[in-house]
């Protein structure tokens, strides 16, 4: 799965490159989610006085809205990146406005000072308002969703990689690099993705279907219990992919 995030500061066009960018995206068939990040601290979903609400009232940690077409789950935290990832399955997922991603980005801005507050290694494009009087800043394509929005989805199909485990800066640095500087030398053509250690040990743990984001040890002490068991077993092939499935 591959997640990129649009950053920028109010109005200097995020929204709108989002909406491009999806639109490109899914006329070249791929499959789309995404995530905005809300800075408001009043922020809610549900309002006073609906049912949900009242569930919520009452002490329910996790209330479901079941619609006809529509099924909403409001959780009564804020979830980590991780968490919410885990519910995504999609080839693209885009973040709009999330900072604490290590993540490939691009940024939005109205002019040069909008670019500085916002750059970092991990940018590799910028958009929005800007790219109306810029087509390139200190090495960086300047892009406008608008009229080039085909230029801006080839370069996201070229730079953006399978998401890193994205454990911010305490990660577990097993590369020689935290996952932050791993992705912004990947964007600069200095590494590649699978220099990620945790993708050559690669144990995938799915509770219906949504993976579960593990670190090095548990994937280790996962990995040693099951090929433990396996070997002692008819039919055990040294170097085949082992399955596990627990039905509940
Ligand atoms: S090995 Fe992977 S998870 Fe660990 S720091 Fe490097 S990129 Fe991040």
């Amino acid at each position: 799965m591959k997640v990129f995030s649009v950053i920028g500061l109010s109005k200097s066009g995020k929204t709108t490159t989002i909406e491009n960018i999806i639109k490109e995206l899914r006329r070249r068939n791929y499959t789309v989610g995404s995530v905005k990040e809300i800075h408001f601290e009043k922020f809610k979903m549900d309002v006073e006085g609906t049912n949900t609400y009242r569930h919520k009232a009452a002490g329910s940690q996790l209330v479901t809205a079941r619609g006809i077409y529509e099924t909403d789950l409001l959780f009564q935290r804020k979830l980590s990146m991780n968490e919410i990832l885990s519910f995504y399955n999609h080839d693209f997922v885009v973040l709009e406005g999330v900072r604490d991603t290590c993540a490939p980005k691009i940024v939005t801005a109205h002019d040069i000072e909008g670019i500085l507050e916002k750059l970092d290694g991990t940018t590799f494009a910028i958009s929005g308002q800007i790219s109306n009087s810029l087509t390139e800043y200190n090495g960086l394509p300047v892009i406008n969703s608008l009229r080039e929005i085909e230029k801006l989805v080839d370069l996201i199909e070229e730079k953006v990689f399978d998401r890193l485990p994205d454990m911010k800066d305490d990660c577990c640095k097993k590369c020689g690099y935290t996952c932050r500087e791993l992705s912004s030398m990947i964007l600069k053509g200095q590494a590649e993705r699978r220099d990620c250690v945790l993708t050559e040990n690669s144990v995938t743990l799915k509770i219906n279907g949504q993976e579960i984001v593990m670190n090095q040890f548990v994937q280790n002490i996962l990995k040693n219990a099951v090929e433990a068991i396996a070997k002692e077993l008819d039919g055990y092939r040294e170097n085949g992919d082992i399955e596990v499935c627990i039905k509940r």
